[in-house]
């Protein structure tokens, strides 16, 4: 029998060709930010490893490569179907996948579409998040903050470029999310007054360097402690780590002390479960080393480089090695046989 998943989960598991990626920058999506003394959005860490080429210690998940692969292809349905009905949407597209470069940040990066709206001939950037269900859940009422944090740079750059060359300004950066799954409750219940359910968006502004969310009801929400000047600095930090190559600390945790669950107690930051849990653990007089609470950040979960950040020596992992295919040479020299074979026989 022909197994078609088990012969893309092979594929995706073990792929054959490479995609070599010089350093051309920091990425948008490398944008964090400190709050109240937390860190938000990338780590400087996982970006460090990423820029010195440190080879994943952690072992690939197909599962979650076809998801991105899936969220692929929902970004080029979208951008297709804007192109294909200009007429009846009303909406032009005027580039996608647009390269942009700051020098003085060394940010480089890609935009997903940048669009102009024939109706009020205002121009809108546009960056499409594709999320599964537990995450939709998540970005229903706001967007993510590390979306937000990578949309504001994409926004303050076309901005700074349209002052410069006396453009037109870009009105604002639209956050649309579109959920894979669409099995939420969360996505029925909540009134984001999309005609969808499953595509929702938020648009973000910048107002004296700080950022506004408005959501599709027209609801604005301030986010006063994220500014641009907080970005560009936390940019700045991971640069300078780059060029001193000192590997940065750790931005997450891959499991909270006894000691930062109990804060969360506090604060009523834990689910249900977990403040039955903290509650008994008080009970029992609340033993060191004994709460049992699995519980970290997100970020350090899905890392490439989680086993090799936890380990004794974080900066003495593998380099990974210029590699453009690996294609073993039995495997051709088996194929060219049983072709020549088959020749043969017609
Ligand atoms: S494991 Fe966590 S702290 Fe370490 S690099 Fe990854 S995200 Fe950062």
């Amino acid at each position: 029998m022909l197994n078609i998943p088990a012969r893309i989960y092979n594929a995706i598991s073990k792929p054959i060709i490479f995609n070599v990626k010089g350093n051309s920058g920091l990425y948008p999506a490398s944008a964090s930010i400190v709050i109240d003394g937390e860190v938000q959005g990338a780590c400087h860490r996982q970006d460090w490893y990423r820029w010195f080429k440190y080879k994943s210690s952690e072992s690939r998940n197909p599962e979650y490569s076809l998801s991105a692969m899936i969220g692929e292809s929902l970004h080029t349905f979208l951008s297709n179907y804007l192109k294909d009905n200009v007429h009846t949407t009303n909406i032009v597209t005027l580039s996608v996948e647009q390269s942009l470069f700051d020098s003085n940040h060394f940010i480089s990066g890609r935009i997903d579409l940048f669009l102009k709206d024939l109706i009020t001939n205002k121009l809108h950037g546009c960056d499409i998040k594709s999320v599964g269900d537990y995450k939709s859940g998540m970005v229903i009422e706001q967007p993510d903050t590390s979306h937000i944090l990578q949309c504001a740079v994409y926004l303050d750059q076309f901005n700074k470029s349209a002052l410069l060359n006396g453009a037109q300004p870009v009105e604002d950066w639209i956050i649309l999310y579109m959920s894979r799954d669409g099995g939420s409750y969360k996505l029925a219940k909540y009134p984001h007054s999309s005609p969808f359910k499953n595509m929702w968006q938020f648009s973000l502004t910048i107002v004296d360097d700080y950022v506004v969310i408005t959501n599709q009801i027209g609801n604005s929400k301030e986010y006063k402690e994220i500014t641009m000047t907080k970005i560009y600095e936390s940019y700045n930090v991971l640069m300078e780590f780059i060029k001193t190559k000192e590997l940065p600390p750790r931005d997450y945790a891959f499991q909270y002390s006894e000691e930062h669950i109990m804060g969360l107690f506090k604060s009523g930051k834990l689910n249900k479960t977990e403040t039955k849990l903290v509650q008994e653990w008080i009970v029992d007089k609340a033993k060191p080393n004994e709460l049992g609470m699995v519980k970290g950040d997100f970020q350090c979960k899905f890392c490439d480089y989680t086993t090799l950040c936890y380990s004794k020596n974080p900066k003495e992992g593998e380099k990974g090695k210029q590699a453009l295919y690996n294609i073993e040479p039995q495997t051709l020299v088996k194929k060219e046989t049983t072709i020549t074979k088959f020749n043969n026989l017609l």
